[in-house]
């Protein structure tokens, strides 16, 4: 089974894919994790992206492409895979699509994890309290809302449109969600 986990920053796109992750069998492919451990073993990929990172704005498209081409052709992709974090805008969209052609491979499910603002802005700053991580500052925090809303925001429509898209609503106790998915992944 191959999934998109859509949804803001501070949704619980990460957590709900654990879940997944045990529930399938597949790995979990998260390009904000990608992108750090590359930042952390200073590679050429994450000296290029340790900026737009820290200042909350989306890495270059063709970064991205290049690290999900390698990504993607691993043996563990065999099965199945969840994207989290990516596509992340359109253009990243028509990337995927292609990428996924080349590939014969097919998305069965995009499901968004839907929560409001004001919660998310609440999560993301008790999470910034021991995350360590180097964009989890507020204003960074509402610099990613922003980004999320004006660029990502739109692929949802898309994925609506082409049909495989599934609405969870993210608000609840994280046991209520995964309830919630494993409803819709059936
Ligand atoms: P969040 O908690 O905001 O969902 P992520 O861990 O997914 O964070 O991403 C952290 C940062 O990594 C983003 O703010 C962005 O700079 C970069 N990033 C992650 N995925 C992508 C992507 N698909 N395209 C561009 N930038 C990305």
């Amino acid at each position: 089974m191959k999934i998109l986990l859509l949804g803001p920053p501070g949704g619980g796109k990460g957590t709900q894919a654990k879940f997944l992750i045990e529930k399938l069998n597949i790995p979990q492919i998260s390009t904000g994790d990608m992108l750090r451990e590359h930042v952390k073993n200073k590679t050429d990929l994450g000296n290029e992206a340790k900026s737009y990172m820290d200042s909350g704005k989306l890495v270059p498209d063709n970064v991205i492409l290049g690290m999900m081409k390698v990504r993607l052709v691993e043996s563990d992709c065999n099965n199945g895979y969840i994207l989290d974090g990516f596509p992340r805008n359109l253009q990243q969209v028509e990337n995927l699509n292609q990428l996924l052609i080349e590939l014969d491979h097919t998305i069965d499910i995009a499901i968004n994890l839907k929560a409001d603002e004001n919660e998310l802005m609440k999560r993301l700053i008790k999470r910034s309290k021991n995350s360590g991580r180097s964009d989890d500052k507020i204003e960074i925090i509402s610099k990613r809302q922003k980004v999320y809303w004006e660029q990502t925001a739109p692929i949802i429509q898309y994925y609506k449109r082409t049909g495989i898209l599934i609405e969870v609503n993210g608000i609840g106790t994280i046991a209520e969600i995964t309830g919630r998915i494993t409803e819709v992944i059936k």
